[in-house]
C-alpha cells in the first residue's frame, strides 16, 4: 500500500526542518507523495520538489492560508498550485509583509510587561518571510525569558494573553478564487480545531474541493465525522500530519498517513478542471519530470 502526507511546514514557515530534512523523514515514515503546506509561501516548493524528485518521492506543490467566512478563522490548503502564479504570488508577499508588521507590534507588547526581547532576535531566528509566533517563542526561549515553547505560548502569545495579534485573514470566497487561478485545490485544513461546522455549506457553496478529514488533532471520531461531511457533499479528502519539525516538541510526520488513492483523486480533479479550461498541459508532477513541469497550467 502507498502512503501520502499532504500537510507540513518547513524553515520557510514556522517548521524546523529545510525542505531536505523534511523529505529525508518522509522517506524514512515510507512515504510515496508529499506536499508541502507552508504558511503563506510557496518558497519552499522548488527544493522540496528536488529533493523527493531524487528519493522517487512524488511531490505536490502547496501552501496554507489563513482566511475567515462569517467572522470564523479558518485555513485554506492549496494543492496543485502553479508556483509561479503572478497573482498569488504578489497577495501571499502581502500577507508576508503583515507577518512581519505582527512580529514588531508582539515584540512591543512583550517590552511593555519589562521582558527585553529584540526584534531582531525573533527575525534571526526567523529567518524567512513568513514570521509567525512560533518563532517569537523560539527567541522568548534561547533569550532565557521562558523555559520553553509552552511558557511563551501559555505567557504571552495565544489568544487572548498579552502579545497576540491577530493575523491578517482573507476572504475564505477570494482565498478559494486565487487557489482556484492558480490552477490548484482549495481544501479546507483540520475542520475540527474550527468553530463550527456551519460555515462548510457556505464553502461548498465557494467552490472549495476537499476537506482535510485527517489530521493530527482529529480523533478518530472527528476523522469519521468528515469523511461523512466529505461524502455528504462530495468533497476531495486529503489529510497530514502537519509536522513543523522540532517545532511542536517532536516531528509530527509518520502520525496521519493517508491512503494514496485519496492523491490519485486529487490528481483526477486537478487533470478535469485543466480539461474544462480547455488546455493541454499535464496536470500533475511525476518523480519522473523536471522540477519547470511541476504544476504550471499556463
Ligand atoms: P501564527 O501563524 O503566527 O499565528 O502561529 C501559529 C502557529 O503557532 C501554528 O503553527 C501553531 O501550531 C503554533 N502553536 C500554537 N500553540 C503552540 C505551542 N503551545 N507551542 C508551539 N507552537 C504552537
Ligand atoms: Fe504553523
Ligand atoms: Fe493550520
Ligand atoms: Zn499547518
Amino acid at each position: 500500500m502507498k502512503f501520502a502526507d499532504l500537510h507540513m511546514h518547513t524553515s520557510f514557515s514556522d517548521g524546523t526542518f529545510s525542505p531536505e530534512e523534511m523529505v529525508a523523514n518522509g522517506q524514512r515514515h515510507g512515504l510515496s507523495a508529499m506536499a508541502l503546506t507552508d504558511h503563506d509561501t510557496v518558497e519552499g516548493c522548488a527544493r522540496m520538489n528536488e529533493a523527493c524528485g531524487k528519493l522517487g518521492i512524488e511531490f505536490i506543490n502547496g501552501t496554507e492560508l489563513t482566511a475567515e467566512l462569517d467572522g470564523i478563522e479558518l485555513h485554506l490548503l492549496a494543492y496543485f498550485v502553479d508556483i509561479q502564479n503572478q497573482k498569488l504570488l504578489v497577495e501571499i508577499a502581502e500577507f508576508q509583509r503583515v507577518r512581519q508588521e505582527r512580529i514588531y507590534e508582539m515584540v512591543a507588547r512583550i517590552n511593555k510587561l519589562n521582558v527585553p526581547l529584540q526584534a531582531e532576535a525573533v527575525f534571526k531566528i526567523a529567518n524567512c518571510r513568513s514570521p509567525g509566533r512560533p518563532h517569537v517563542g523560539r527567541a522568548l526561549v534561547q533569550g532565557g525569558f521562558c523555559v520553553n515553547m509552552d511558557e511563551a505560548f501559555d505567557r504571552f502569545l495565544k489568544k487572548h494573553r498579552p502579545a497576540y495579534v491577530p493575523k491578517a485573514k482573507m476572504s475564505a470566497l477570494h482565498g478559494i478564487e486565487l487557489i482556484h487561478g492558480a490552477g490548484g485545490l482549495a481544501v479546507m485544513a483540520h475542520p475540527a480545531l474550527n468553530q463550527s461546522d456551519n460555515i462548510i455549506p457556505k464553502l461548498v457553496d465557494a467552490g472549495v474541493d476537499g476537506i482535510e478529514c485527517f489530521h493530527t488533532k482529529h480523533s478518530p471520531a472527528d476523522s469519521k465525522h468528515y469523511l461523512g461531511i466529505a461524502s455528504r457533499y462530495n468533497l476531495l479528502i486529503t489529510g497530514g500530519s502537519d509536522c513543523h519539525g522540532m517545532s511542536k516538541g517532536r516531528p509530527l510526520m509518520g502520525t496521519v498517513k493517508i491512503d494514496y488513492m485519496y492523491v490519485e483523486k486529487m490528481k483526477a480533479a486537478v487533470a478535469d478542471r485543466r480539461a474544462k479550461k480547455g488546455n493541454g498541459e499535464p496536470a500533475v508532477s511525476s518523480p519522473a519530470n523536471p522540477p519547470s513541469a511541476v504544476g504550471h497550467p499556463q
